[in-house]
């Protein structure tokens, strides 16, 4: 379900084991829609057209939080096989759910308080009971820190958005760690490889993976121990992806969880034995779970459209950095580019993980994602 990059990567590989792929999406210019078997047109978000795309297959994964879960809970009943299940989907894609849940389980993550309007935020701060620097976050529809506000000071309050919202302390964050598992119905359990992400202040998105992290032999075990925890709370089938603070006093929280494949695994595909693409389908079709292995130190950095850009798009410099040993671009397909708008990306290998930087950083600064016509603002 749903057509989006993570959805063309994830058919790529279902067609190295001759698996049938329908896809849904609201566009069909979706990139996963150009190579599926069989694409319907329909918004996942809307009952009638999941209720119906679920009835024309016989095992329903997905790629993206925002379902309608009604229809997946009737389809269950019906007897579809449905992974991650349902009931996992509708905890995760209500933020507070999310953070409720942690708690629930003591599973380490940020302190927070749930309020229903930006006026019972406001209310709280002069009260006290909310204390800066906290973070905003909608409850449902963020994606890709839209709807993410931290608030540091007073004349930050603008930033607050209207809608039911989680506030949680501001992490006094080291770094930002992300580790993807992956359980079969057999409750067969393995982890990748502890990764790093760098985020982009600008975009407020993560604009870099870094494999493996540059922690500890404690922090990456106390990740891993975490992040399987959380798996195991939700009695989770398919992938999830945990993504985690390391705080500056060393403590580890779990920010959010996503269960799919996340752009935290895209490296996978190269450097790993197994990529995350093919544990999902190890992992919801009950089959032994692969090797998650490294095969190589790597890069991942998203190859997000330019600022100051929209419109049908120009990758520039995309034979210069092939010209790059260990440099292997992923062109999602999209056919309009926006700012920020994440419109491919490209590993970089390297036989340590600074020749991966280097190679990255050469990337980074040749590869454009620019349109035809000239810059408008
Ligand atoms: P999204 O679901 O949109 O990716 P996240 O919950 O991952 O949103 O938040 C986006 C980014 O905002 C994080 O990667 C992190 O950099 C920052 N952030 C989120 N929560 C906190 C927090 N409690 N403290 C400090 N920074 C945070």
């Amino acid at each position: 379900m749903s057509g989006g990059q993570l959805g063309k990567m994830l058919t790529q590989v279902a067609s190295v084991f001759d698996i049938q792929v329908y896809v849904m999406d609201q566009s069909n210019e979706a990139p996963a829609a150009q190579i599926c078997h069989q694409f319907f047109q329909g918004d996942q978000t809307n009952f009638d057209d999941v209720y119906s795309f679920g009835k024309k297959v016989d095992l329903l994964t997905f790629e993206i939080e925002h379902i309608n879960i009604e229809a997946l809970r009737k389809l269950k009943k019906e007897g579809l096989t449905i992974y991650p299940d349902p009931e996992t989907l509708h905890v995760i894609k209500d933020k507070g759910l999310q953070k409720e849940f942690y708690n629930n389980h003591h599973i380490p993550t940020s302190n927070f308080q749930l309020f229903n309007s930006k006026e019972e935020v406001l209310k709280a701060v002069q009260a006290g009971v909310v204390n800066y620097p906290f973070v905003q976050k909608l409850r449902t529809d963020g994606y890709d820190g839209k709807g993410v506000a931290v608030v540091t000071e007073a004349s930050k309050l603008n930033r607050l958005i209207d809608a039911p919202c989680v506030i949680e302390d501001a992490v006094d964050i080291d770094k930002e760690l992300s580790v993807i598992v992956a359980r079969n119905p057999s409750g067969e359990i393995k982890c990748f490889p502890i990764v790093e992400m760098e985020f982009n202040e600008e975009a407020n998105l993560v604009e870099t993976l870094i494999c493996p992290a540059n922690v500890s032999k404690e922090v990456e075990q106390e990740s891993i121990r975490i992040a399987v925890e959380v798996a195991e709370a939700f009695n989770l089938v398919g992938l999830l992806a945990v993504e985690l603070f390391l705080d500056k006093k060393g403590n580890i929280l779990v920010n959010e969880s996503a269960p799919r494949t996340h752009n935290s695994g895209h490296h996978t595909i190269e450097a790993n034995i197994t990529s995350q693409y093919e544990q999902q389908l190890r992992a919801i079709f009950d089959w032994p779970l692969g090797d998650t292995s490294i095969l190589s130190p790597s890069v991942m950095l998203n190859v997000l459209g330019e600022p100051g850009y929209i419109g049908k798009v120009k990758y520039e410099g995309l034979e210069s950095i092939l010209k790059v040993p260990g440099v292997k671009p992923h062109i999602y397909g999209k056919k309009i580019t926006k700012p920020n708008r994440k419109m491919g990306h490209v590993t970089v290998l390297g036989k340590t993980i600074e020749e991966a930087q280097e190679r990255a950083e050469l990337v980074k600064n040749t590869l454009k994602v620019k349109t035809y016509e000239s810059a408008k603002n």
